[in-house]
């Protein structure tokens, strides 16, 4: 699912890298420059990432029933379906590194047999209450297609390299096959954001946050990616100047997956600092921003509109 496939490499190498390296960002929005206009946050305050970065509500009430009014709410089944999916990747591509290292490059054979087995998916059960009998058995399909098709992916990427690399150790292996950080965890503090962020994936090979969605494209969803961008940069001191939004449907049985790769350029950064900064102010100021646009699957519908 992070992995390019040969057309996106090629779009990437030719296009949006040349085009990344070309760019000019102001200094101020690096995010090495948290400490200073207009990074540095203006409130006291901590949101989570996905707090500055989601709109699905388009005034924003969510943000101020669960920061004001302390509402907390049950996921609904799209968020369930989103979380056990984003779990599923983390399972696969971490069980391919555990049983590289474990097995070693000599037994590669066990390696690529064990890749090829169905991913154990008893932690499912754990959501069984929280889905209607309808909704987790079609979920129970789609985590299996999900499953099987990135092992298929891993196994085949392990094989490639040790096609081509006849005296590869275990530890470049891992690095070659499955060059992917899940999960990074970040201190988000000094942009006045959690000091436990969690990226879905980090790409190495070239310097990319990769963002897993599962749900319809959304114009915002370059913030997540962004927001990651400016921690990474203030933590390590590199810039970071390309996102990827990896979309995944089901149509029927069958995943598709699209990706767009984004150039993370001085418009999202300053778009990413408003938000936060509008945000923020409304908790501050304790500001009720009224109804928007609803949508049908809104966790907070009881609580607007009875
Ligand atoms: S019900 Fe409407 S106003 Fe309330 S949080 Fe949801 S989308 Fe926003």
């Amino acid at each position: 699912m992070y992995f390019l496939t040969d057309e996106e490499r090629k779009q990437l190498s030719k296009g949006y890298l040349p085009r990344s390296r070309q760019m000019e960002i102001a200094e101020e929005l690096r995010g090495w420059n948290w400490h200073q206009p207009p990074l540095a946050p203006v409130y006291d305050q901590r949101l989570a990432l996905y707090e500055v970065a989601n709109s699905y509500c388009s005034t924003n009430r969510d943000l101020y029933l669960r920061r004001i009014d302390g509402i907390k709410t049950r996921p609904n089944a799209a968020m369930i379906r989103g979380k056990i999916f984003h779990d599923i990747l983390v399972r696969v591509l971490v069980r391919a590194k555990r049983l590289i290292y474990e097995k070693g490059v000599g037994n590669f054979q066990e390696i690529l047999k064990q890749l090829n087995a169905p991913l154990s998916l008893g932690f499912l059960s754990e959501y069984q209450d929280q889905l209607q009998e309808a909704e987790f058995s079609e979920l129970k399909k789609k985590a299996v297609t999900l499953a099987a098709f990135e092992n298929a992916r891993v196994a085949a990427r392990v094989q490639e390299i040790l096609v081509k690399q006849p005296y590869i150790a275990e530890d470049s292996l891992a690095a070659l096959a499955i060059p992917v950080v899940v999960e990074q965890k970040l201190d988000g503090t000094f942009f006045g954001l959690s000091a436990n962020l969690s990226a879905d994936a980090y790409t190495f090979s070239e310097p990319m946050v990769l963002d897993l969605k599962f749900g319809r494209p959304q114009k915002f969803h370059q913030l997540t990616t962004t927001g990651y961008a400016l921690v990474m940069e203030a933590i390590y001191e590199y810039p970071i100047n390309l996102g990827c939004l990896v979309y995944a449907e089901f149509k029927g049985d069958r995943l598709v997956v699209k990706k767009d790769i984004h150039v993370i350029d001085e418009e999202l950064r300053q778009w990413f600092i408003e938000e936060r900064d509008e945000k923020m102010r409304m908790v501050y100021e304790e500001m009720d921003p009224g109804f928007g646009q609803c949508y049908d699957s809104c966790p907070y519908n009881l609580q607007c509109h009875g």
